[in-house]
């Protein structure tokens, strides 16, 4: 039996998440928990809730439930919590996260049709509204397809999903805090984002903001389920209180770096220090062997097809030779599709040691 030894935990890291924190938040993760029925903590939490609506562009009447789970647990809160077999779902799925959308609707039998968007490809108009007045009563999206890159026009699905009165799910996960966001002026009922990805917390919280007409779907349905019964954490959460024992260094951690984010100047300022890295990134590997991948990106990763080598080997090599961590993909793009991410305490001189390293070996003939 191998033992395990110490992961190197010292790595650059470019992944898409977990990603690197700052110091301040990871010196939080470093402290003893403190105990948490307490109106210390509910205030806290009530404070966590406020800030998040705020930087989701939330209605005052929304309301966040923190769920302790990694972000596939918020999803599966969603489609348990705000659908019956009486819904017509109507999912985008054009990757790993839209299929996982679909996974959901099957395991709780809600009826659904997919929109299957060709991967690396952006959803058109034309996909979208050959569903058009088609009584659907919900569509379900990720803004950013994280397993392409691929950023969906929200403008274009929230002016649809508007004209057909549709409920509109977004899981935002790896688009919050890069791309641009608004629960109010796309009408989202739900929104999901995690603390791993651009909140560069450590994983295992996810949020799940709720318009007041997606409350009212919630309360009115009887879920059958114990830890994701979105009921309980709505009326415990009135309190600042969650049901069950909340990943309480994590909650402390998200407190934390949604304060830094509004001193350093809020949202916006937040989305652009991504795309200014992610800009960064692009126009300087114009002269290596790649091209780019997704028609339409998000800032949070640059997704690149190598021209000559398979794309594990580069993750590998950067990995076992490097000190870096890229993000490699699953399936069928193991091979063809490498990501490199923009989110989490990097640096613009972080680029250049990953730029530098991508040179090294293209002279290597590992390119
Ligand atoms: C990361 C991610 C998730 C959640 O994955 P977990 O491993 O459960 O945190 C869901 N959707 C998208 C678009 C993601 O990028």
């Amino acid at each position: 039996m191998p033992t395990s030894k110490d992961i190197d935990v010292n790595k650059l890291n470019f992944t898409i998440g977990p990603v690197q924190s700052s110091e301040h938040i990871r010196n939080i993760g470093a402290e003893q928990v403190p105990y948490f029925r307490t109106q210390e903590f509910s205030t806290l939490m009530l404070e966590n809730e406020r800030l998040m609506k705020q930087l989701a562009d939330a209605e005052a009447n929304a309301r966040v439930c923190f769920i302790t789970g990694s972000g596939t647990a918020s999803m599966e809160a969603v489609v348990s919590n705000c659908f019956t077999p009486q819904d017509r779902l109507l999912i985008i799925n054009g990757g790993t996260f839209g299929h996982r959308f679909e996974e959901l609707a099957e395991i709780y039998e809600i009826p659904h049709t997919t929109v299957h968007v060709e991967m690396g490809h952006k959803l058109t108009k034309e996909q979208l509204y050959a569903f058009d007045g088609q009584s659907y009563s919900a569509l379900l999206v990720n803004m950013h397809e994280t397993s392409t890159g691929v950023l969906y026009d929200m403008d274009m699905i929230a002016d649809f999903c508007r004209k057909n009165s549709i409920f509109l799910v977004v899981d935002a996960i790896s688009s919050f805090l890069c791309d641009s966001f608004s629960m109010k002026r796309w009408g989202v009922s739900v929104m999901i984002a995690a603390s791993q990805k651009a909140l560069a917390c450590h994983p295992g919280i996810s949020m799940i903001t709720l318009s007041s007409e997606a409350v009212q779907r919630i309360t009115s349905h009887n879920v059958k389920c114990l830890y994701l019964n979105l009921n309980l954490a709505l009326s415990n959460g009135e309190r600042g209180q969650t049901p069950f024992t909340p990943a309480i260094s994590i909650l402390r951690q998200l407190n934390a770096r949604v304060k830094d984010i509004i001193a350093s100047g809020g949202v916006e300022k937040e989305i652009q220090r991504v795309a200014a890295l992610a800009s960064d990134f692009r126009s300087r590997i114009s002269d290596l062997p790649f091209s780019l991948f997704p028609e339409r990106m998000s800032n949070a990763l640059t997704a690149i097809c190598p021209n000559n080598v398979s794309a594990y080997s580069i993750f590998t090599t950067l990995k076992d030779e490097y000190d870096i961590w890229v993000c490699p993909n699953g399936g069928i793009l193991a091979d063809k599709v490498l990501r490199v991410g923009h989110i989490g305490d990097l640096s613009v001189s972080d680029n250049t040691r990953l730029i530098n390293a991508l040179k090294d070996m293209q002279q290597r003939g590992l390119l």
